[in-house]
């Protein structure tokens, strides 16, 4: 079975067959660069790594675009507070964004568009909406009228009547209805502005993103995706501005995360919860704090405390715990012992992880597919000290597949261990040959000394008429 996704579009599971064959096209809401990432923030990014990267795991080039808002009222307040130009202010930010993406192992986008260089193209955009008697102007700023697009509220439900009662708690005597949304912004006192048709002034934040999508992934993208609560009004508006401009649907597959609160609590600046990537950071590594974030899906809740961020320690080290023991046992050359049923255990929870996958990204039955391989070697470390070369690397490469490459979350210690181990490997087979040496020569005192010491370090050395064998002492 194929890949079925969720699209919020229609709020049902869907196959997912992209526009070009064998590629897939993806816009995902980037941050707003006025200070460091939450982990609210964090949770969206590393979905949508982990989509990403099953995609490329099952083939697609996928081509990821994600912008950077370098311009709107919280950039500008900020800037003013802390006495930066928007640029500075955006520079510092979106500089800390890539650093902290990186430390979680999230993939960089292959276009990260900001705002601010797109301002010609959104002015265009904005002009032909205009042009085709989507928008209209009032004293420099622009409006989109919603009653001219006809299917305005279509991906959040909201009903027309609802959306203008709702917009009229703030009431702008400017606007023809109480829903229409600025496309274009004058320019007040101490803000800044580019030059346009309308005069000074700066762009709305929705026409920022359907312009740059459109600009880098065509009038029609495969997914655009982003949290829950950009659904309404934000990507409710791109799909107005775009398909207003185009008569194309504007995204096939709408794909929203849910929350992720603090201890039961919406994070939030007033109420003292908010917590930075680089916070969490300082208590968590960024592998326990990736399988934290996924393990739950996408589509659920997921809470940050104490408890279940223990809860992500502890599983995460048991699958490297379980590694260790696989990269521990001794290579041999053939198969003496159950190499056929760790191989046939390890490459059905395979096929559970991609089927747990391919169901809308199931990330916690996924994992639970890991544990599955983790139980595997586990039982044949129980009854082996040796496995043959070719299983041995079989089960690791793909546990590495698995957890690195589409999970993101790295298991770069054994790849450490395993250096080790193989360290550990050559030097006794150097200090056994050292010794063959001297019992060639007679000097057995010297022989039995080496063999003690050895001894005592925790390995077993056993001289039998094929050789000397070592191996290390189980605890
Ligand atoms: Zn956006």
């Amino acid at each position: 079975m194929g890949l079925r996704v969720f699209n919020t579009m229609g709020m049902r599971k869907e196959e997912f067959v992209p526009l070009r064959e064998g590629e897939v096209r993806i816009y995902a809401c980037g941050p707003t660069v006025y200070d460091f990432i939450h982990i609210g923030n964090a949770r969206a990014f590393v979905v949508a790594d982990v989509i990403r990267r099953y995609l490329e795991y099952k083939g697609f080039r996928v081509i990821f675009v994600s912008n950077i808002t370098d311009i709107d009222d919280k950039m500008i307040r900020r800037s003013q507070e802390m006495g930066l130009s928007l640029q500075q202010l955006g520079e510092i930010y979106s500089d800390a964004y890539f650093e902290d993406i990186s430390a979680l192992n999230i993939k960089k986008p292959n276009i990260s568009p900001r705002a601010t260089q797109h301002i010609p193209e959104i002015i265009e955009a904005i002009r032909k909406l205009i042009e085709k008697g989507y928008a209209y102007q009032v004293d420099g700023d622009v409006y989109f009228d919603v009653t001219k697009f006809e299917g305005y509220g279509k991906l959040s439900g909201n009903k027309m009547e609802a959306l203008e009662m709702g917009a009229r708690i703030e009431v702008n005597p400017k606007k023809r209805n109480p829903a229409d949304f600025a496309l274009w912004k004058a320019q007040k006192e101490g803000e800044p502005g580019w030059h346009s048709p309308w005069g000074w002034g700066r762009p709305g934040w929705h026409i920022e993103c359907s312009t740059m999508a459109m600009k880098y992934l065509g009038e029609t993208i495969d997914i655009h995706m982003g949290g829950k609560d950009l659904i309404f009004p934000h990507h409710e508006n791109e799909i107005a501005q775009a398909e207003a401009l185009t008569g194309k649907t504007f995204a096939r597959y709408w794909l929203h995360n849910e929350w992720l609160t603090v201890e039961g609590e919406k994070m939030s600046k007033s109420l003292g919860n908010f917590i930075t990537v680089r916070d969490a950071l300082k208590m968590y590594s960024p592998q326990v704090l990736r399988f934290f974030l996924i393990s739950a899906h996408y589509r659920s809740p997921v809470d940050f405390n104490k408890e279940n961020l223990r809860v992500a320690k502890t599983n995460f080290e048991r699958i490297t715990n379980s590694l260790e023991r696989l990269l521990s046992l001794k290579e041999r050359a053939e198969k003496k012992g159950d190499e056929d049923a760790l191989l046939l255990e390890v490459k059905e929870a395979k096929k559970r992880f991609e089927e747990a996958m391919d169901d809308d990204f199931n990330t916690p039955l996924a994992i639970a597919a890991i544990f599955d391989i983790v139980k595997a070697i586990n039982t044949y470390a129980d009854r082996n000290s040796e496995i043959e070369s070719s299983v041995k690397n079989e089960v690791y490469e793909i546990m590495k597949t698995l957890m690195e490459g589409i999970l993101g979350i790295r298991v770069e210690v054994e790849r450490k261990d395993a250096g080790q181990a193989l360290l550990v490997n050559s030097l006794v087979e150097l200090i056994l040959e050292i010794r063959h040496e001297m019992r060639r020569r007679k000097d057995w005192k010297m022989a039995d000394e080496i063999r003690e010491r050895l001894q005592a370090l925790g390995f077993i050395i056993e001289d039998t008429p094929q050789g000397t064998k070592w191996r290390l002492r189980r605890e």
